[in-house]
C-alpha cells in the first residue's frame, strides 16, 4: 500500500513562502494498492486538488471517506478536477449522523456545499457519484479493509479510520481531543498499525486552546502512538500559524525515543508494509 499526503494543515490553508516545505493545504491523504492508481481518499480538504496531477490525466475511480464535515476536511471537494468529469466514479462516505438519521448523506454534505454558500450542490459534480453514510465497524471498500471508530472531537460526529490491505495498515485520526484513556474501539483501531497519522495541532503550553477546540497536542500524539504500539507516527493537521521552521523543530523534539516520528509534509509518499 502507498500513502500520499496531499494536505497536512488543520483549520484553514496557510499559503506563503514560510509554509512551502511542510505545505499549506488542509487535510487530505490518498491511498493506493501497490502498483495501482490512488483509489481511496481520506478527507477532502484543499489538498485534494493536487491529487488530480498525481493521477496523470486519469479520472478518479474510488472512494472518498470523510472523518467529519468541518471546513478543513471538505472544502477541496468541488475542486478535485479528476473527480469532476464525466468518466469519474466516486463513492463518497461521511459519518452517519445518528442525531438526525432521516437526513440523507447528500443533504448533510449540502449543508456546507449549496447556494448561497457555494455555487453548486454535491449532485452538481460531473461523473458517477454516490453519497452514503458510514458507521463504526468493519467495511470492505475497494479492496481495502476499513475499520471506523468514533473519535472525541468537537462539533459533530467524527470518525477515525484504520485501513489495511495485504501489505500494510494505517490509522488516520486527524482531529482528536483524547480522553485520558482511549475507549476500547478506538484503542483497537490504533493497535499496532504500521503508520498512525494523528492530530498534532497544538503544543503543551497551548493545552487550554487544544481542549477548547477539540484537538490533541504533539505530546498527546506521541503518548497515544506509544500506548498503541504503532511503528511510525506522522504528526499531522499542523496549525496554520506554524511556519516550516516551527514544524521542523516540533518534529525534531518529538523524535528520538523508541517510536519513529515523522512530520507529515504535503507531497510526501510513504510505502507501507
Ligand atoms: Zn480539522
Ligand atoms: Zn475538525
Amino acid at each position: 500500500m502507498r500513502l500520499l499526503f496531499c494536505g497536512v494543515r488543520g483549520s484553514t490553508p496557510s499559503p506563503g513562502a514560510e509554509f512551502t516545505r511542510v505545505g499549506g493545504n488542509t487535510s487530505c491523504v490518498a491511498l493506493a494498492h501497490d502498483g495501482e492508481p490512488w483509489s481511496l481518499v481520506l478527507d477532502a480538504g484543499t489538498g485534494i486538488r493536487g491529487l488530480t496531477r498525481e493521477l496523470g490525466g486519469r479520472p478518479f475511480s474510488g472512494a472518498i471517506l470523510l472523518t467529519h464535515l468541518h471546513w478543513d476536511h471538505v472544502q477541496g471537494l468541488p475542486f478535485f478536477a479528476a473527480a469532476d468529469r464525466d468518466d469519474a466514479r466516486v463513492q463518497l462516505l461521511l459519518p452517519d449522523q445518528r442525531s438526525n438519521p432521516a437526513v440523507p448523506a447528500i443533504e448533510v454534505l449540502a449543508g456546507a456545499m449549496s447556494p448561497p454558500h457555494f455555487p453548486i450542490r454535491p449532485d452538481g459534480l460531473r461523473g458517477d457519484w454516490t453519497f452514503d453514510s458510514i458507521d463504526r465497524g468493519r467495511h470492505e471498500i475497494g479492496g481495502f479493509e476499513v475499520v471506523a471508530a468514533d473519535v472525541p472531537h468537537k462539533g459533530g460526529r467524527t470518525l477515525g479510520f484504520r485501513i489495511s490491505d495485504d501489505s500494510g495498515s494505517v490509522a488516520y485520526v486527524p482531529d482528536h481531543r483524547p480522553d485520558p484513556v482511549p475507549g476500547p474501539e478506538l484503542a483497537a483501531l490504533l493497535a499496532g498499525v504500521d503508520l498512525l497519522v494523528h492530530d498534532a495541532q497544538f503544543l503543551e503550553p497551548e493545552r487550554a486552546v487544544a481542549d477548547a477546540y477539540g484537538h490533541a497536542t504533539v505530546d498527546d500524539a506521541v503518548r497515544i502512538a506509544q500506548a498503541a504500539g504503532v511503528r511510525t507516527l506522522a504528526l499531522f493537521h499542523h496549525s496554520p500559524a506554524r511556519v516550516d521552521d516551527d514544524v521542523d523543530a516540533i518534529g525534531k523534539a518529538a523524535a528520538g525515543g523508541d517510536l519513529d516520528v515523522v512530520v507529515a509534509r504535503e507531497g510526501q509518499q510513504i510505502r507501507l508494509g
